[in-house]
């Protein structure tokens, strides 16, 4: 198997509207010598209107979350079909504000991506330790019980990425030392290889958390890091772009 195509992907979290598809514009303008796929997941009303943004350029639309049924009674969600009708060519699924918010377990998040899978969209699998599980010692424990329960076999030999997100580090400013992130992206790929066969080495591992202009190129070029799953920093073109430029 080739080594991954790295990824970078931006999570707007709920942040954007209409005016700030300008934003995408000035990214799909700047991002087309990216050095691997981009990709930008703004909130569920602008993944159409970003789609049309973006068409003919190489970055690509997202989305944050997906149901995990296709339709139903389900009051406010949005499924993957919905979004994949909308443009969208991947989804985050079980990004800690959700694990968090709304009580996602690994078994959920591996329901949803296979809603995902259902309708073509690449799944982006966000796992991650919190502060009291770093301190306790159970980090890889953790992280790498996160991947094997939300990661279903039917993944074997579709498209998906694996985010490592430290809880601690989402939105904090705080990140982890590279040989932190080597570690845990190392014990990830053991797992993915364990499950997956070769498909295990070709899945892009991406670091998320606090990613900006002036830390991308020593996260980016760890070990095993396939790219950045990026927040904050996403929200700026001249800030999205120059981490993209660093890979
Ligand atoms: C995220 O929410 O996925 C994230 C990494 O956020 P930030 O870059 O703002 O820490």
């Amino acid at each position: 198997m080739s080594a991954p195509t790295p990824l970078i992907a931006g999570n707007w979290k709920m942040n954007g509207v209409a005016a700030s598809l300008a934003e995408a514009h000035a990214v799909a303008a700047g991002a087309g010598g990216a050095k691997g796929r981009v990709a930008i997941c703004p909130p569920a009303p602008l993944v159409h209107r970003m789609a049309e943004v973006l068409e003919g350029s190489n970055v690509i639309v997202g989305a944050q979350d997906a149901h995990a049924e296709d339709s139903g009674a389900f009051t406010g969600d949005v499924s993957a079909e919905m979004l994949a009708d909308a443009g969208a060519k991947l989804v985050i699924l079980g990004h800690s504000e959700r694990r968090e918010g709304y009580q996602e377990s690994d078994a959920l998040v591996a329901r949803k991506v296979l809603a995902a899978l259902r309708w073509g969209l690449e799944p982006v699998v966000c796992v991650g330790e919190t502060l009291a599980q770093r301190q306790a010692g159970e980090a890889l424990a953790v992280v790498t019980g996160q991947v094997m329960g939300s990661l279903p076999g039917e993944l074997k030999d579709q498209p998906f990425a694996v985010a490592y997100e430290p809880v601690w580090a989402i939105g904090t400013g705080l990140t982890p030392t590279t040989p932190q992130i080597e570690e845990m992206h190392r014990a990830i790929r053991a797992t993915l290889s364990e499950m997956f066969g070769p498909q295990g080495e070709a899945v892009p591992i991406l670091y998320g958390g606090s990613v900006k202009p002036s830390n991308a190129a020593e996260i980016l070029h760890a070990a095993d890091v396939g790219g950045a799953l990026v927040g904050g920093a996403s929200l700026k073109a001249s800030d999205f772009l120059a981490i993209i430029a660093a890979l």
